[in-house]
């Protein structure tokens, strides 16, 4: 059984418990379930509210929306944007977003071109390594080859049997400093922050942890990320271990951030934490959500 989060639900005036997971990936971006199949599985979890945060892409958001109400669970509009800070690659979630609006849909369009070619270059240097036709066995098989991520590479390396699982894939492949690592430069911070607000949403640093960055980088992330209207960070996350939520709930506290919890469920048997199962916040947080209800 998952554990339970309190939720207070102002309009019955009572308090009642709700499983919420707030960032999630469907086959749109570089999940391997449809938006339909993710809620699904989420429902059948025992999730209460769910946010769909593809990367760079609302495409999915409708179809999920569709999904939720039908299956009578509450539904997140969301977004999950790259971006380019201190020369690294950061990923900033945009929680209720309107996905119609069309300015907010061009920068995301704009934000994933050069996808294709990062994908043939980041192939390109697979085959250096004695590893051919990456980009062709991929794009053959995801259902547009604007959303290639590294996550693709990942598994197409563990399918041919050259690493045991997406995360060596990570590490002896795609991760920075590693032979098929391409830089790429995405939108900034400040433009991240700009459209989600745009599209009526508020921003969440995701996975803080994960970034591989100094603690005084992280402070500059976050000292930065609040200045220009940043609201939360991620605390619980199937990124971070349980020592991790402890650390970012702290931050949290000291920033004033507000704070999230999302699994970042890709597929089923990839990642630490199956969508909707994630552990409760740690206490004295103002959760993100504490006033959707
Ligand atoms: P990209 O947007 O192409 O840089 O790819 C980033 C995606 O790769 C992320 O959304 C994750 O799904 C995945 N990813 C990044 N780093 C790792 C890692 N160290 N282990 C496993 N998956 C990762
Ligand atoms: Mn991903
Ligand atoms: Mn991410
Ligand atoms: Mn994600």
């Amino acid at each position: 059984m998952p554990h339970r989060r309190r939720v207070r639900c102002c309009r019955a005036q009572t308090v009642m418990t709700m499983n919420i997971d707030l960032h999630t990936h469907s086959k749109c971006s570089d999940g391997l379930l449809s938006p339909a199949e993710l809620v699904e599985r989420a429902v059948a979890n025992g999730t209460g509210m769910l946010a769909l945060t593809d990367h760079d892409m609302v495409k999915g958001v409708a179809p999920a929306r569709t999904a939720c109400e039908s299956a009578g669970i509450r539904f997140v509009p969301g977004v999950e944007i790259s971006i380019t800070w201190g020369g690294r690659s950061i990923h900033i979630v945009g929680l209720q977003v309107d996905e119609s609006n069309a300015a907010f849909v061009k920068t995301l369009d704009d934000n994933r071109a050069g996808r294709v070619e990062r994908a043939k270059e980041i192939s390109r240097r697979l085959a250096l390594q004695g590893i051919d036709g990456a980009y062709e066995y991929i794009s053959e098989r995801v259902f547009d080859p604007i959303i290639i991520s590294r996550k693709h590479f990942s598994r197409f390396l563990v399918e041919k049997e050259i690493c045991p699982d997406t995360t060596e894939a990570f590490d002896r492949f795609l991760k920075r400093g590693r032979p098929a690592y391409v830089f790429h430069k995405w939108m900034t911070l400040e433009e991240s922050i700009h459209c989600i607000r745009e599209a009526g949403g508020i921003s969440v640093v995701a996975h803080p942890g994960r970034y591989d960055i100094s603690e005084t980088a992280l402070f500059a992330l976050f000292d930065e990320f609040k200045a220009l209207g940043g609201v939360g960070i991620e605390v619980v996350t199937g990124s971070h271990s349980p020592d991790k939520y402890a650390y970012f709930a702290r931050l949290a506290r000291r920033y004033g951030f507000l704070a999230s919890a999302g699994s970042d469920f890709h597929a089923p048997y990839e990642g630490y934490i199956d969508v909707g199962r994630l552990p409760p916040l740690p206490q004295n947080l103002t959760p993100i959500w504490h006033d959707w209800f």
